[in-house]
């Protein structure tokens, strides 16, 4: 982490000294928005975590409840996730907190000779993610506290974003269908309506029932499943109507059972399946109860289950080992449905040149999924993730509106996916594969990535270019995100993970593995790509850098060498890799670095990156890569640039920070 770099300050270096422009609480909502942000899920917290780092930009977060979320709901953190919690510079707080998933283990009906088959023995047992998937680990926590470590990371930026709660969104309105939209800049109008303690018609506050209106630039619906945003943009999820209801619930237990401290898939004979997931503290488990398959329409409230139905259900599948439970700190009864919606924004295919999106939707308000495979939440975020640095890049001018048709067509492609995905195995946990235990571990060994989270593939587009030049780092996809690898910081001989590097800042990154021998002197590819960046006119850093910026506003460029830090220096650096930075033009440490020795940790031989010539990777600000290129290739380089960005862009006031 670095800071310090306009001057020395005591006290929390995350407490970001507040902009101008940051939020005061206020009574009311105010009138204008430049994004405003339905619901406190998962989903809008990303987002608006994302777009406190540009207090230029006025982000308006609205919650029906009366205050953050205090208990329940999902709890898989999947690596990709906490890959992302990283560049939002909390992850840290997780891992100390979670449960690490380590293996996961696989029980079955007891079909041995002459066994009792109404009895349930271990099957199985698998690591839970696949060696070298990621270097963060699964990890499980309660929801609720990933919204606070979200709230607090928007507390303490330069925004001082805080959510307005209490209000439900009552009525959502797009004045515009005009091409262009110069006299009407905040033409999407919500309506809220002010509550009591979450509920309409509550009594004790002089705002109940009180109507607001907000003018906004664009709406984000991340209100959940039911979402009055969808609603109002005429969308539907579309899927299964077979729904299976499960129970769920969170409980300090005594128990025989041995693996009660594992995730285990638990397959009885006759009495359904049933999911051990240990929480957080080393005491709670969550145990998702398989109860009935619902009928067409029926819906999980009609039937009653009691929280005493669950215990029991559970109690029966566990047979022959005790399950007393002591205390049920939460429960609820969870239907399974996969559903989606065919688009996640306003724009219409038809009508992409004419109309550009300004409402869309992220989270469960567009795609649904079962619990088990633990997609919820976390597709939730990395929907919001995709979208936040594009809405920052348009609201600043570095980017048209059109980027924002990247949205809905890379995320919808990818839920599809994962709800396929998601249907495949919540059939198979109830029963689909003809209660095959061999089957349901195998399947789950396959599709690890999916529940991991690092299968998002992005297809060839505007963001991710159709390149030719793989080969040179075939273990750094395009559309794939960045897969970290450890290297030495060259600057002060620290291992680093070198995606840890990657902010959710709104940058790119412009990461140049250096080929065999260059050590960025003027005459090497390394050394002439960085002159091209620094000083030629038609770069992209040039072009699109806002006068008065650091070098790396917009680009963060990093390196890495295949030579030992010892033989190399940083202050022999171009300027590019040792930049002047801030108001005092101190030298920045922290953006080259060195392959480490040995194939299980050289970032080269892990990423299969070309040795002899290197390559340059472009990184897009959620960590997706974009190009895999040759160092020399800047042609293709501005090329690809040239696709998105605009020239002449705002002053970079959001750049509030310079933390790595
Ligand atoms: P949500 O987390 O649903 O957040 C939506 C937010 O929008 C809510 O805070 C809501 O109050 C707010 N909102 C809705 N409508 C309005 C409105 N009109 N005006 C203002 N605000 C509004 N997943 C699991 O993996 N395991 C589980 O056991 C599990 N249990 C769940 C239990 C419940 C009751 C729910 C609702 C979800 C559960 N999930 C579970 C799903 C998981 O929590 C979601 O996939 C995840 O939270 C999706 O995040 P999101 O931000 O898209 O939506």
């Amino acid at each position: 982490m670095q800071f310090h770099l306009n001057g020395f300050r005591t006290g929390d270096p995350c407490l970001l000294d507040a902009a101008a422009v940051a939020q005061t609480p206020e009574a009311s909502l105010p009138s204008q928005a430049d994004v405003l942000i339905v619901g406190c899920g998962p989903a809008g917290l990303t987002l608006a975590a994302q777009l406190s780092v540009f207090p230029g930009i006025r982000t308006v977060v609205v919650e029906q409840k009366s205050g953050p979320l205090q208990l329940g709901q999902a709890d898989g953190v999947a690596c990709r996730t906490m890959e992302m919690f990283e560049a939002f510079g909390f992850a840290h707080k997780v891992l100390k907190e979670a449960y690490w998933v380590n293996e996961t283990c696989f029980w079955k009906p007891d079909d041995s000779q002459g066994g009792d088959k109404s009895r349930i023995v271990r099957s199985g047992r698998v690591p839970d993610v696949e060696e070298g998937l990621s270097h963060m680990p699964h990890v499980i926590l309660n929801q609720a506290r990933v919204h606070d470590f979200y709230l607090e990371k928007m507390e303490q930026s330069a925004a001082r974003l805080v959510p307005y709660y209490g209000r439900h969104l009552a009525k959502l309105e797009r004045e515009d269908g005009a091409p262009s939209d110069a006299s009407n800049p905040y033409p999407v109008v919500a309506q809220f309506e002010r509550l009591v303690d979450g509920q309409a018609g509550g009594q004790g506050s002089v705002h109940e029932g009180q109507i607001e209106t907000i003018r906004a630039r664009y709406v984000v619906g991340c209100d959940g499943a039911r979402s009055q945003v969808r609603q109002s943009m005429g969308l539907a999820l579309k899927g299964d109507s077979a729904n299976h209801a499960w129970g769920v619930m969170d409980v300090l237990v005594n128990t025989d059972f041995p693996d009660v401290r594992f995730k285990s898939l638990i397959q009885s004979a006759n009495e359904g399946s049933l999911l051990i997931i240990p929480r957080e503290g080393g005491y709670m488990v969550r145990l998702y109860v398989e109860m009935d398959k619902l009928k067409e329409n029926e819906r999980v409230a009609g039937r009653n289950i009691s929280k005493q139905q669950l215990i029991a259900a559970a109690q029966r599948i566990f047979h022959p080992y005790s399950l007393d439970v002591k205390e049920v700190a939460w429960w609820s009864v969870y239907e399974i449905g996969q559903r989606l919606c065919d688009r996640f924004d306003d724009a219409q295919p038809e009508q992409q040149a004419l109309r550009i999106p300004r409402i869309f939707i992220a989270g469960d308000a567009c795609h649904t999924h079962s619990p088990k495979a633990g997609q919820g939440m976390n597709v939730s975020m990395q929907d919001a993730f995709n979208l936040g640095w594009k809405l920052a890049a348009v609201l600043q001018g570095r980017s048209p509106a059109s980027l924002l048709n990247t949205y809905s067509a890379e995320r919808q492609a990818v839920a599809k996916e994962l709800i396929d995905f998601d249907r495949e195995w919540a059939a198979m946990l109830s029963g689909g594969a003809g209660n095959d235990p061999s089957a349901v571990q195998r399947y789950f060994v396959q599709h690890g990535r999916y529940t991991a989270g690092t299968a998002t593939h992005y297809k060839p587009a505007l963001l991710t270019a159709e390149s030719g030049h793989q080969h040179l780092a075939q273990g750094l996809a395009i559309g794939t995100r960045f897969h970290s690898a450890p290297v030495l910081r060259m600057g002060d001989g620290k291992q680093v993970q070198l995606g840890d590097t990657f902010a959710a800042d709104g940058r790119w990154r412009l990461v140049a593995f250096a080929g065999k021998g260059d050590a960025a002197t003027p005459d090497s590819a390394l050394g002439k790509l960085c002159s091209y960046l620094g000083q030629n006119a038609d770069s992209p850093i040039k072009r699109y850098t806002p006068a008065g910026a650091d070098v790396d506003a917009v680009f963060d460029m990093r390196a890495v060498f295949q030579q030992s830090h010892h033989t190399l220096a940083i202050t022999a650096m171009p300027e590019l890799l040792f930049p002047h930075k801030g108001r005092y033009g101190l030298r920045d440490y922290e953006k080259a670095f060195c392959a480490l020795d040995g194939a299980s940790k050289n970032i080269y031989a892990m990423r299969r990156i070309n040795q002899d010539s290197g390559c340059l990777v472009v990184v897009r600000p959620d960590q997706y890569i974009a190009h895999v290129m040759p160092i020399d290739d800047t042609a293709a380089l501005a090329k690809f640039f040239a696709g998105f960005m605009l020239e002449n862009a705002a002053s970079m006031d959001h750049k509030t920070t310079d933390s790595a």
